[in-house]
């Protein structure tokens, strides 16, 4: 008994250090997000960059007066030029941040979002350091000293892995000592030494937020689309899943499979042994399956007891076979210890033809209904053609 409990602790504990390390690798690594979390990312990061470029590029303007006032004409009318052409810059990524949301768009709308003010600063340093360094320019010049350092602790904004935000800092910090080495007249109150520290301050206190976010949107984004009893996926994100693998499906020429499947006679479960024990079936069923799929595969339930496998680059016969793999290694007990049973249907893009995701579920829907009137516990394929007789083929 004792042993038995000890092999259990162990394997939860093993279960939940593989979680943890999974945790971990998504706070490192943005190609270890799951595609619906990653897609989520992508959204939340262009829509503060949109949110942050439309602010730069007013604020970019409206201080144009000011330096029309205060500098000479030449160099005022110059500034005038610069301040508009970043604005248009800002505002071609408003546009830019605004459809698409794809990792490469992210990364490309941070880079301008850096790129344009750094072209800026690096610009206006030149020519204020040519300008005779009036009272304006003088005290411009001593500002501008923070500005890398406050672009630093601005990547904070956007919920990064560790990985990015390295990435991220180090132009930044870069441009600081580029500055310094050009000597372009930037005043570093206690030196280069001192200002790079401060940069490396502000970018580990930049990182440090981002993940802080990052962990808090993974968490909060994950828990939106599982289904709450079973934790696979909830049908919402299992249909956008389903639509993003089949688009895939079709833009590359490869196959993709889907398998609807539902658990046998569930209701008297229900009635027998009430709600209780029919969920404890449910998430015993899931885990099962779960356990037995690909990587690249996702299970989500579509409803009650009936769920949705979709398994990309699959053809026909191999997503039967992983059905049939599913139901010989088993989905668990009915309360009276009978093996609980699943009727499934499968269909394919290629060999069923299909135009848009949704015939693909309706076809693997019409198929698990088949096998249901003929006599459940079986998967009906593409392949199984007049179905009464080719189902017992592919049956166990
Ligand atoms: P068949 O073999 O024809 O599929 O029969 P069945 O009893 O599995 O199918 P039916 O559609 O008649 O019953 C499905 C039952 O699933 C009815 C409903 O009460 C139950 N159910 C739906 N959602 C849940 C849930 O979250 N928990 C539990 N315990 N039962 C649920
Ligand atoms: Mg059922
Ligand atoms: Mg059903």
């Amino acid at each position: 008994m004792t042993k038995i409990r000890f092999g259990r602790h162990f394997l939860e504990r093993l279960l939940s250090d593989e979680l943890r390390r999974a945790q971990l690798r998504c706070l490192l690594f943005p190609r270890a997000h799951p595609r619906l979390v990653g897609i989520r990312r992508n959204a939340l990061i262009l829509s503060r960059i949109h949110a942050v470029a439309a602010a730069f590029g007013i604020l970019t303007l409206a201080w144009l007066p000011i330096d029309l006032i205060a500098l000479p004409m030449r160099d005022g009318a110059i500034f005038s030029v610069l301040r508009v052409a970043a604005s248009v810059g800002f505002a071609f990524l408003v546009l830019f941040t605004r459809r698409r949301q794809s990792l490469g768009r992210v990364y490309l709308s941070l880079v301008l979002l850096y790129a344009i003010p750094t072209v800026f600063y690096f610009t206006s340093l030149l020519l204020l350091r040519h300008s005779g360094l009036g009272l304006y320019a003088r005290t411009a010049l001593e500002a501008y000293w923070a500005l890398p350092a406050v672009a630093m602790a601005g990547l904070g904004i956007f919920p990064l892995t560790l990985v990015e935000s390295i990435a991220f800092s180090l132009p930044v910090i870069t441009g600081e000592a580029l500055a310094f080495a050009l000597h372009l007249g930037v005043f570093f109150p206690g030196g280069i030494i001192d200002a790079l520290w401060m940069m490396f301050l502000m970018g580990g206190i930049a990182a440090v937020v981002g993940l802080s976010q990052l962990s808090f949107s993974l968490a909060l984004v994950s828990q939106s689309l599982r289904d709450g009893l079973t934790g696979c996926y909830a049908r919402a994100s299992i249909s956008e899943l389903i639509e993003l693998n089949f688009k895939d499906s079709l833009r590359t020429g490869s196959p993709c499979a889907v398998a609807f499947l539902d658990l046998d006679r569930f209701k008297e479960i229900n009635d027998l042994h009430g709600h209780e024990a029919g969920d404890q079936v449910l998430i015993e069923a899931v885990r099962r399956i779960g356990s037995t799929l690909r990587a690249t595969d996702c299970l989500g339930r579509w409803g009650g007891e009936e769920f949705v496998v979709v398994l990309p680059g699959s053809t026909g016969s191999e997503a039967v076979q992983t059905i049939q793999r599913i139901r010989a290694q088993g989905l668990g007990r009915r309360p009276g210890g009978k093996a609980v049973t699943v009727s499934a249907g499968v269909s394919e893009r290629i060999a069923d033809q299909c135009d848009d995701w949704l015939s693909l579920v309706r076809i693997a829907d019409q198929r698990m209904y088949a096998v249901k009137s003929a006599g459940r516990d079986r998967v009906c394929g593409p392949e199984s053609f007049g179905v009464i007789s080719t189902l017992s083929a592919v049956s166990i």
